[in-house]
This record gives C-alpha cells, sequence and structure tokens, in this order.
C-alpha cells in the first residue's frame, strides 16, 4: 500500500467505495488521516470493514457502516497518530476544514451537488491520482508515465509496462488500469509506475509532474461530462500543465486539438516529441499490434521508452512479444478458416474505425447504445465489409444508414448476430464485433459483452 505522512491528522471525505475509493480510505486511515467515507452501496461500506479488516490501535467507528448519516464526524484522531473512519455522506456534513474530498471519477462533478458543496467550502475535489502524486516525494527515486487520449490508453499503457518488464525495470500499471495505485506495494528504486489517465481522473489531479507524459489523440466522447469539445481538450491538455516544461511531452498530432496542444508547448523545444500520420512503420513481427492505431500506440509506446532509457533492443522485444489486451482486437477463436476478433472495448466510432482497415472480408457486428448518430469515422473501413449486422439500441438507426451501402441485416442481439455472421462467413473471412457503441442497453458494461460474444463465438455447432 502507499502511504504518505502528509496525510497524518488531516481529514478526508471520500465519495464512492468500489476499488479505488476503498484502497483510498485503506491508504488515508494507514497514513493517520481522519477519514468519512460513504458509498450508498451498503455492500461496499461493509466490505471496508472486511477482506482485509482495517487494523490498528484507537481508530473509532463513528457509525456502523450500515447507519444513517451523522450531523457532525467524529472528533480528531486519536493521540496515538492512527487514522479514523467514520461512515457519513458527504453531502449531510460540514465539509468546513476539510483537506480534500475524494471522489471516483466516475462521479460527474460537472453536475454532481457534492461538487458544488465542496467548492461553496473551498475543499478541494481530488482522486486518487492526486494523492498518489502527494505521496510521491516519499517514495524510492522513481519515474511516472502519464497516457492519455480518447482511444488506445489502455493498449500503450500495457505495451509501455511490457517493454519495461521485457528490460527488467521494476515497475507497475495504475490509474484507469490494473489495481488501484494506493493498493499497490511502492516500487523499489529505479521503478517506473505507468498510468492510464482518463479526462476525468486529469480533471481530479492538481500535482502530478508526470517523467513522461503521452497525449495519444482527441476526438468527441464523454460531452455529457464537459462543456463542449474544447473542454474536453483542455481536461487532456492539462496534463502537460502540471508537467515540468524540462520532462518529456510526446504527442501524436494525427488530429487537430492534439496538434494544437503540441503547437502550445512549441516552446520545449527538445523535450517535446510531435508523432506525425503517416509514418511507415513494419509491423509485421508484432503480432497483437495490427492495424494503423497500434502504429499509433506503438509509436508513442517506443518514444516513452526512448525517453526513459530503455536499451533498443528490450523495446524491439517487448513490441514483439506483447500479447495484447481482452476486448481489444482479440481473436476468440478461428472456425473453418473464419476469424472471430473481440473488438468490444470500441465503444465510440473512432475506435472502431481501425478495426475496420486491420482487416479483409468483414463482417461486422455493431450497435449498442450510440454515442453519436454519425459512423462517418468508420467510412474509410467500409470497402473491407463483407456485410453488416447490428443489434441494441441503435440497430435500426445504424441498419438505415449503412443499407445500400454494404450488406445489412438488423439482427437485434449479439447471440443472432453471431450466429448469422458464421452462417455467412467463408474461409479466410472475419467476423469482428466492433460495434461503435456503449454497451449498456444491452449488457453491464463492455467485457460483459465481449464476453458474451466469446461465447456465443464457442456455442456455435
Ligand atoms: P482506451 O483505454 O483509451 O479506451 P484501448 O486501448 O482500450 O483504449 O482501446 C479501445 C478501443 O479503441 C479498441 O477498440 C481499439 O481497437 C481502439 N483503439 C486503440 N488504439 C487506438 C488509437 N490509437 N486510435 C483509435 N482507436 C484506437
Amino acid at each position: 500500500m502507499i502511504t504518505s505522512d502528509l496525510w497524518r491528522g488531516k481529514r478526508f471525505a471520500v465519495l464512492g467505495l468500489a476499488r479505488s475509493g476503498a484502497a483510498t480510505v485503506r491508504a488515508l486511515v494507514a497514513s493517520g488521516a481522519e477519514v468519512i467515507a460513504w458509498d450508498s452501496d451498503e455492500g461496499r461500506r461493509l466490505a471496508l470493514l472486511q477482506a482485509p479488516p482495517l487494523q490498528g490501535r484507537g481508530w473509532g467507528w463513528g457509525l456502523s457502516p450500515s447507519a444513517a448519516p451523522v450531523e457532525s464526524p467524529h472528533p480528531n484522531p486519536s493521540p496515538e497518530g492512527e487514522g479514523l473512519l467514520t461512515f457519513a455522506d458527504p453531502e449531510t456534513i460540514d465539509l468546513t476544514g476539510f483537506d480534500g474530498l475524494i471522489v471516483s471519477p466516475g462521479v460527474p462533478i460537472n453536475r454532481h451537488p457534492i461538487a458544488a458543496k465542496a467548492r461553496a467550502a473551498g475543499v478541494p475535489i481530488i482522486g486518487d491520482i492526486e494523492l498518489f502524486a502527494q505521496a510521491r516525494a516519499a517514495l524510492p527515486p522513481h519515474k511516472v508515465v502519464g497516457i492519455t487520449g480518447t482511444n488506445g490508453k489502455s493498449t500503450t499503457t500495457a505495451l509501455i509496462h511490457h517493454i519495461l518488464q521485457t528490460a527488467g525495470v521494476p515497475t507497475l500499471m495504475g490509474g484507469n488500469i490494473g489495481l488501484p495505485i494506493l493498493a499497490q506495494e511502492p516500487l523499489p528504486a529505479g521503478g517506473v509506475y505507468v498510468l492510464e489517465l482518463s479526462s476525468y481522473q486529469i480533471d481530479l489531479t492538481f500535482t502530478l509532474d508526470c517523467d513522461v507524459a503521452v497525449l495519444l489523440n482527441i476526438s468527441p466522447d464523454h460531452l455529457d461530462r464537459y462543456d463542449g469539445f474544447d473542454a474536453y481538450a483542455a481536461a487532456k491538455a492539462r496534463l502537460f500543465a502540471m508537467q515540468s516544461p524540462t520532462y518529456a511531452a510526446i504527442i501524436s498530432i494525427f488530429d487537430a486539438p492534439s496538434a494544437a496542444i503540441a503547437r502550445s508547448l512549441s516552446a520545449r523545444g527538445e523535450h517535446l516529441t510531435k508523432i506525425a500520420s503517416g509514418f511507415c512503420m513494419d509491423q509485421s513481427r508484432w503480432p497483437s499490434l495490427q492495424g494503423p492505431h497500434n502504429a499509433q500506440n506503438a509509436l508513442a509506446a517506443i518514444n516513452a521508452c526512448e525517453a526513459l532509457g530503455v536499451p533498443q533492443a528490450a523495446i524491439d522485444k517487448g513490441l514483439e512479444s506483447f500479447t495484447g489486451l481482452a476486448h481489444r482486437m482479440e481473436t476468440v477463436a478461428t472456425r473453418n478458416g473464419v476469424r472471430f476478433v473481440n473488438d468490444s472495448k470500441a465503444t465510440n466510432a473512432e475506435s472502431a474505425a481501425p478495426a475496420l482497415s486491420a482487416f479483409d472480408g468483414i463482417h461486422w457486428i455493431l450497435g449498442g447504445r450510440a454515442k453519436s448518430p454519425s459512423l462517418d469515422a468508420c467510412r474509410p473501413g467500409f470497402p473491407h465489409i463483407r456485410a453488416a449486422y447490428t443489434i441494441g439500441e441503435a440497430g435500426q438507426q445504424f441498419y438505415e444508414l449503412l443499407d445500400g451501402l454494404v450488406p445489412v441485416s438488423y439482427c437485434e442481439t449479439l447471440d443472432r448476430a453471431v450466429m448469422m455472421a458464421a452462417s455467412k462467413a467463408q474461409s479466410g473471412e472475419t467476423v469482428l464485433l466492433s460495434p461503435a457503441c456503449a454497451s449498456f442497453d444491452q449488457f453491464r458494461d463492455f467485457e460483459a459483452r465481449g464476453d458474451a460474444f466469446r461465447a456465443a463465438v464457442e456455442a456455435l455447432a
């Protein structure tokens, strides 16, 4: 666990006790802070008292985890300086004097009432990455790589982490991927923390000075959380605003907003690396890094590892041995010469587009909850499509949009789409789930959708 003396005797409210929230409470309490924690799900509150139970002397339980919220929190931490946990809903207590409100990135701070309340009380609204940034000073000497972008963050984060492992560098992944950062054991001296950072996480972070900061791309997404596209792009730009100008900034300038951010940093000179599109690379030796989008991810990872001083041989070896991540262009089966590819993580048109150019003879399964009514970003891939099968809420709309451009069937469910696509596909062709939509209309999340695809493929006669 990552702890910090800086938090001893300080007072924090933590809202949301899923994985990163629970890890945050544990780290703060272990550091001697007073914590008011809440989650509307009682099971999550109870879980904090179990597996492993919070331990130590002198901790006061202001309330049982199932009790109603209290008006005033428990008094100051015990004289021994150990932490204190109280369960109460931060919305119902006076936040004056608190040193921070920690929310999970899923809390929409642009419209959630707790945000206005915290601001009125002068309490900073932060996330676990900001706490990690604060704890860094006392960690053994290390480096931090931060990766952001609309698409490709997880792949690039996992790839940089894999290359570092290949090079024998102590490293761990955190942020939007893997275990919560505060739950992990600090790395020994010389270690590299590789952090995947969504724009929501950057919004909750104020002092993270990345040794290497990477921006992959910016396209319209999550616009319900921002006052327009410019505000979304500005959120990504803050990763560089927090960074010392002599540290490495790596920016793919394939799209106009990313290019604008790179231009705004031109004074950084040699410390700024711009990756332009059209760069030709031989990807034939990287089985899990196919397609133009993975060329972008690989280039970003190569530049990041070079900035960290990783030898070229280890970079090459890492690119070759990388096995990719589940649900991102993942080949789940090959049957009778037909390849079945799970790209369930493609939740918008921009992220589905690369998969359409990565294969020929595609039977494309798409649909779900659309983030945008347009499939324009996918158009360059249309010549590769043999037939399309639409599902979910957007099924009818996408059927109408594609009708006349490619053979298309409206299938409603994923199971039906898999069956129909499998019956039509010929040897050498690919059945591709790359939905260009969120999954929430029919599935818990993109992982459940990808698992359902795999199960449907396995169930084929
Ligand atoms: P993120 O973590 O940013 O959501 P992932 O690496 O999980 O990104 O990939 C999400 C989806 O985006 C996958 O469908 C993948 O094929 C696609 N994708 C990956 N990298 C890129 C990229 N550089 N540009 C556009 N799409 C990408």
